[in-house]
């Protein structure tokens, strides 16, 4: 009788097992198992999902502040927050960096004014950065201060805007800028806006802080700011105001 080679035995038997193993599992190789997504429940349709945080819910301003921290004059009624036209702007009591944000406006139905004179107001980032709110519904203006510009920094894809008085919705995904040490810009923000279920801000790149005169530019700031919604004298309403931090 042949004499089993006990060192090619144990080679086999170690080596056989491993190449049923790879064979069997080659798929397996690229399946990432960590980190498992948080599990978040969607909201009925536009209303905020469980990890949400409500800003406005149609029942009162309790987070939100005019420009000075004081309460704001804002109206509020029938679900919704209206402009005090003289009364300023109103900002979060809340700063928020990386966001999310869904947030639904409307222009008055009764048309008064044109070009930037109608239905203006605005969503500032930060408290700096605007997506423009504006009634362009048959309504010329610069492109680049039009309905869902950047404002003077990114003409919108594509002018998706509803008839003035229908309620219309912007979901906004914003990515806070990074500063260094010394103030000076790392990484710019970025903004991607879809209005009424249009894209028209496709991931841009912010050039600096919105301005009305003159070209953007950076100064640094922190992490976490206030959301500002704009005062431009017109009867602008929001609600259903929701933000995911990011
Ligand atoms: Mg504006």
């Amino acid at each position: 009788m042949k004499k089993i080679n006990l060192k090619s035995l144990l080679i086999v038997l170690l080596i056989l097992p491993l190449t049923m193993q790879a064979q069997r599992n080659e798929h397996e190789v690229t399946d990432v198992w960590e980190p498992v997504p948080p599990i978040v429940i969607p909201g009925q349709g536009t209303s905020a999902p469980s990890d949400a945080i409500i800003l406005f819910d149609g029942t009162n301003l309790s987070n939100w502040v005019n420009s000075d921290g004081n309460a704001t004059e804002w109206t509020v009624a029938d679900g919704a927050m209206t402009v005090k036209p003289g009364t300023g702007g109103i900002k979060t009591k809340q700063g928020f960096g990386d966001v999310q944000l869904h947030i639904e406006w409307r222009a008055p139905e009764v048309v008064k004014g044109e070009g930037q004179g109608r239905g203006n107001s605005g969503v500032f980032l930060m408290g700096r950065y605007e997506v423009q709110v504006l009634d362009c519904y048959e309504n010329t203006t610069y492109p680049n201060g039009q309905t869902a510009s950047v404002y003077k920094q990114h003409i919108p894809l594509a002018n998706a805007c509803k008839a003035p008085g229908e309620w219309q919705t912007y979901d906004i995904i914003f990515m806070a800028p990074r500063f260094n040490d010394q103030g000076r810009v790392t990484h710019p923000a970025t903004v991607t806006v879809i209005h009424n279920g249009v894209l028209v801000q496709n991931n841009v790149t912010l050039l600096g802080t919105t301005e009305f005169i003159g070209l953007p530019q950076y100064k640094a700031h922190s992490m976490k700011e206030p959301l500002m919604l704009q005062d431009h004298g017109d009867l602008v309403s929001f609600r259903n105001i929701w933000i995911r931090e990011l």
